[in-house]
């Protein structure tokens, strides 16, 4: 089975993957060892999102932040700007975070500044995140060590681990637990497998090329083995696939019956003042979207008309009277856990100096300025309404582009 996979991925496979090209240039010879910088920032950036999605996104990541020096010192608003659209944000903030930690391990305790006013660089001895670095050396090099990084799964350690130093490492994302699904034509959902799913993976790594196998195995799902219309007629596998042998291969894996997703309503003030400019405020550090900003507003009471509730959520987070006018624009936006429909009115302020009472500040911005601010993705729809609304859009533009 290694082999056929292997054989398939030769001229079938993506092998041009920015991230994981060889100092060369093209594909990295056998054990060659890789930065593992551009490869950690690009696996925590595809844990949630596909790679054509990813690609310019790493790309703008790596020119603004090339090494764990400068992510470790970026501000965090840089990075929410530079993850705006990816959405899962909390993953940028955990990306420096890891940096952060990576640093200290290299430069542990008090001799840090002093060292680095110096200028001087000490390898400090066994200084991986988790302790198994090489000497002066800041990256891990086992799965428990990546493991000890916050947001790093096993799945994402053993991927790093393989693509950065070729090490037999097994992997099992979302494309990997598929085709397992399948080849087993496995009878539950795979999280309640997931043991058997680990070892299956581990049985099948080439330990001879782990680098290439997990690339292959991650390509298959992607290109071949689909989750709708698995094209089985391309598939190395299809002689031992235990799903399409029973002729249903798209009923793998099984699925959970869906639970009911909440769905709520917020009203949502685009509050203007008298010199033109309007207010936002920037989430609390915790939950979801934390530390972006946002239009401020909240949900909606059982009975309460959409006004009422705008005036209502203006007064309790910011403490300030509006006049609620015209409806701007209603969207629905879908999370994993809920579905919410923003319905979002322009309001004139009328008294009250705004105050954070719910979130981390609040500032009055012309406009134009919006862009300078990370929000999250179904904000910039709002902007994009606002800016037309105010004759301040590019024509050019597609207001829909912008979420
Ligand atoms: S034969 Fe079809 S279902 Fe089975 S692994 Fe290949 S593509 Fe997937």
């Amino acid at each position: 089975m290694r082999q056929q996979l292997l054989a398939w991925w030769e001229p079938y496979g993506r092998h041009a993957i920015p991230w994981k090209q060889g100092a060369a240039g093209g594909r990295p010879l056998p054990g060659e060892e890789l930065d593992p910088y551009p490869i950690w920032i690009a696996e925590v950036m595809l844990q949630q999102t596909q790679l054509a999605v990813v690609l310019p996104y790493w790309q703008r990541w790596l020119a603004a932040l090339p090494s764990l020096d400068a992510l470790a010192a970026a501000p965090e608003h840089d990075l929410f700007l530079l993850w705006q659209g990816l959405g899962y944000y909390a993953r940028a903030r955990r990306l420096k975070q890891g940096a952060s930690q990576l640093l200290a391990a290299r430069w542990p305790g008090d001799r840090q500044s002093a060292d680095r006013q110096s200028g001087v660089r000490k390898p400090m001895g066994i200084e991986g995140a988790g302790g198994d670095g090489l000497p002066g050396d800041p990256w891990p090099r086992t799965v428990e060590g990546w493991m000890e990084l916050p947001g790093i799964g096993r799945t994402t350690a053993g991927s790093i681990l393989s693509s950065a130093y070729d090490q037999p490492a097994a992997i099992l994302d979302g494309n990997v637990k598929r085709v397992l699904a399948r080849l087993i034509a496995c009878p539950e959902p795979p999280a309640r497998q997931t043991a058997a799913f680990w070892q299956l993976s581990e049985q099948l790594l080439d330990r001879q090329r782990p680098r290439c196998f997990n690339q292959a195995l991650m390509d298959l799902g992607a290109l071949v083995c689909t989750p709708r219309q698995p094209a089985c007629g391309g598939c190395p596998w299809q002689g031992c696939c235990a799903a399409y042998a029973a002729g249903e291969p798209a009923h793998y894996p099984v699925k959970e019956a869906p639970k009911p997703v909440p769905f709520q309503v917020i009203g949502v003030g685009v509050v203007l003042n008298g010199a033109g400019q309007v207010l936002i405020d920037q989430r609390l550090d915790e939950g979801l979207l934390g530390g972006l900003w946002e239009f401020p507003g909240g949900k909606q009471e059982p009975g309460e008309a959409i006004e009422a509730t705008v005036a209502r959520e203006l007064r309790e987070e910011l403490a300030i009277d509006v006049a609620v006018g015209e409806e701007l624009i209603s969207l629905d936006h879908a999370y994993s856990h809920k579905k919410l429909r923003f319905v979002v009115h322009l309001c004139q302020w009328r008294s009250g100096e705004p105050q954070p009472l719910a979130s981390q500040q609040v500032r009055w911005v012309h406009p134009s300025e919006l862009s300078a601010y990370p929000f999250p993705a179904a904000n910039g729809r709002i902007i994009a309404a606002l800016l037309q609304h105010l004759g301040l859009a590019d024509p050019q533009a597609d207001p829909s582009a912008v979420a």
